[in-house]
């Protein structure tokens, strides 16, 4: 444990297999960093919610936006305490044994407060973050929300109180009885693929496709190849 890491309580402790879990700031960063959506859970009257959304990460906050009526966007203002989770699938790992069958992953938890972004310099930094991690450079290539949409659009940030992370690698565990049963073994590795764009039929006709989008797109195999 350094300064870097977030402390340990009894509410982000990883107890079930504690040696996969870390509480690093950098390596929950990363992970949150990868990860396209959060999935916000919350208890309204006894009653748990999980929500998936898109969000953004500027330091120990995270950031949500979404329409004025949304309920999500109501309880992350609200200052309730929530639950974020996220996480990356790399991988089923087949074990001879049911028992043993898991995955590969990369997964964070982060447990805080939210508040409103009222200030509208501000709501438009946090709306730039979240439209960048989406797809990095699309902030200053499209029309930017004009009053009426800003007006519609609530945003709130969640300062990280307290977060774990959880990475699972490798291949299959077996037990030793096992191992010499004839059943196939191993990982079947899992990654993101992306397909060529597709241009909005003749709305964009004679426009480039962007050259982020190309350069955001080369970190990922394209779909259908590599088999
Ligand atoms: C893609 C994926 C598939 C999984 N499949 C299964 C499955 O089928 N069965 C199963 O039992 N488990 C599975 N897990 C692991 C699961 O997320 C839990 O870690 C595990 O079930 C233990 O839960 P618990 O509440 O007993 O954990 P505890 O160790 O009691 O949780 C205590 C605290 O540890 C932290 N923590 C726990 N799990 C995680 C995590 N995954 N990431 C970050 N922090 C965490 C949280 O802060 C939590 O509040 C999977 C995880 C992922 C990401």
């Amino acid at each position: 444990m350094t300064d870097e890491s977030f402390r340990i309580t009894e509410t982000n402790r990883v107890r079930q297999v504690a040696r996969r879990g870390s509480y690093d700031r950098d390596e929950v960063f990363r992970i949150l960093d990868q990860a396209m959506v959060a999935i916000v859970a919350f208890s309204e009257r006894n009653q748990p919610t999980a929500i998936p959304t898109l969000f953004g990460r500027r330091g120990d906050e995270l950031l949500f936006h979404g329409s004025s009526k949304s309920r999500l966007m109501h309880v992350l203002v609200s200052g309730q305490p929530v639950c974020i989770a996220t996480m990356m699938v790399d991988g089923i790992v087949l074990a001879k044994s049911l028992f043993h069958h898991s995955m590969n992953y990369r997964s964070a938890v982060v447990f805080g407060c939210g508040k409103r972004v009222e200030d509208e310099t501000e709501r438009s930094k946090v709306l730039q973050i979240i439209t960048d991690k989406m797809l990095p450079g699309r902030w200053g290539d499209a029309r930017l929300p004009n009053e009426q949409e800003m007006k519609a659009t609530c945003v709130a940030t969640v300062t990280i109180d307290l977060a774990s992370a959880k990475v699972r690698t490798g291949g299959p565990i077996e037990d030793e009885a096992d191992t010499t049963l004839h059943y196939w073994s191993g990982v079947l590795p899992l990654q993101i693929s992306a397909s060529k764009p597709i241009a909005a039929d003749t709305r964009s006709n004679g426009i480039a496709i962007p050259s982020y989008l190309e350069t955001w797109l080369s970190q990922f195999p394209l779909a259908g190849e590599n088999r």
